[in-house]
């Protein structure tokens, strides 16, 4: 269903942006035309002021904010003197290298001067797509965000390979959003929202207020403007809501050119909302019970099926035998009395689940040899009540 702005006033707006207040984790991804004066190339850092004071404040309410943030290729582009125009991969790649140090160092003094600590995470392609990367760079966001410190997310652009790269920020966004499980991501832009067509050539384009379902007519709608500046059009807004609320995270496509973006979306500024039918770990849960297949077993004891039974992680203590041939974040069954009782991604690969089956948590390093995690599945990421049958 797609809902137009005709029916939608500022009040009703204001009450859709409770989304992006409320979300525990918020994903806020910022347009290089926005960082970037188009026709200096330098920072626009007063602008930059106003979006790290709504940071903070979101910050100051308990919420997680991770920050994505492109700008690197056009500002290091004005650095390295390169000329106006398309650049050739490696130009972009030697412009971002320049840029990024400069990106960097501008976020980290900007949050710092609001008491925020601020983290660089650089990533590629690969390190969204393959399982194990996947699920490093998802515990490394974990522990930045649980010791309050901002990831200033970009992608690797100086060895991303051309085929394998985003080469867009947007929908590097919502993978990050999803890898964060993230209840909202915010894309700012340089347009306000998703049009039925492109507003600068069709007088008669009306503006998409909220979008439940991304069918082939919002594609159509999508392949509208691009800026000059960035990489990313409406098309890969569009395939990052795909995603985003695919992972159960709510995308609102909004405008930056406004001091203080965020507060002006929960304040009722217009702007497109893209509304998933379920929530993060709702998602996360469905994929894991429906989608995947076991490749391993984890035979459970008495004690551990019963704290299952009461929303508790799984912990080795209460494995007594594991089967199969698994690595770290693959699907397992959970089994009691033969019969499967719950799905989980398992923090351990086989080999490892062998040795600290039956163990206390805290002999892990030990017999490990480094620091694990405590639980051999932790309760997000396991499913509870399966159907009871066989295993
Ligand atoms: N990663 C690119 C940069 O920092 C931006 C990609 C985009 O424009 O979305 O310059």
């Amino acid at each position: 269903m797609v809902t137009c702005l005709r029916f939608m006033r500022q009040s009703e707006f204001r009450t859709r942006a409770r989304r992006l207040k409320e979300a525990k984790r918020l994903v806020v991804k910022v347009g290089s035309a926005l960082l970037v004066d188009g026709r200096t190339g330098r920072l626009n850092r007063a602008w930059l002021e106003t979006l790290a004071d709504d940071i903070a404040t979101a910050t100051s309410r308990g919420q997680q904010v991770i920050v994505v943030s492109s700008g690197a290729i056009a500002l290091g582009r004005r650095h390295l003197g390169l000329e106006p125009g398309k650049l050739r991969l490696d130009e972009s790649q030697a412009a971002a290298a320049v840029g990024q140090i400069r990106l960097a160092r501008a976020w980290q003094e900007i949050l710092e001067d609001r008491g925020l600590a601020v983290a660089q995470v650089l990533l590629t392609l690969e390190d969204t797509e393959d399982r194990r990367r996947y699920l490093n760079a998802r515990a490394t966001l974990n522990t930045l965000l649980s010791l309050r410190a901002v990831p200033v997310i970009n992608e690797n652009d100086t060895v991303a390979t051309a085929e394998i790269r985003y080469g867009d920020n947007d929908r590097l966004a919502a993978r990050v959003a999803q890898m964060a499980s993230a209840e909202c991501l915010v894309l700012l832009s340089d347009i306000d929202g998703l049009y039925t067509a492109d507003p600068a050539k069709d007088p008669k384009a009306e503006f998409i207020a909220e979008v439940s379902e991304i069918d082939a007519r919002i594609d159509a709608m999508a392949s509208g403007p691009t800026s000059g500046i960035g990489s990313g059009g409406m098309t890969t807004k569009v395939a990052a809501a795909r995603i985003a609320v695919g992972a159960g995270c709510s995308l609102c496509i909004a405008s930056g050119h406004r001091q203080h973006p965020l507060a002006a979306i929960e304040q009722g500024e217009r702007c497109s909302w893209f509304l998933p039918s379920a929530t993060p770990l709702a998602t996360r849960k469905q994929w894991i019970a429906g989608t995947l297949k076991p490749l391993g077993r984890l035979t459970v004891d008495k004690g551990a099926a019963a704290a299952l039974g009461r929303g508790k992680s799984l912990l080795p203590a209460g494995v007594l035998a594991v089967a199969g041939t698994f690595g770290r974040g693959d699907t397992v069954s959970v089994v009691y009395e033969g019969a499967e009782i719950a799905r989980g991604l398992v923090a351990y690969q086989s080999t490892e689940a062998e040795l600290i089956a039956g163990r206390r948590s805290s002999d892990i390093e030990a017999l490990l040899g480094y620091v694990g995690r405590d639980e051999i599945i932790h309760r997000d990421d396991l499913v509870v009540n399966m159907q009871r049958g066989r295993a």
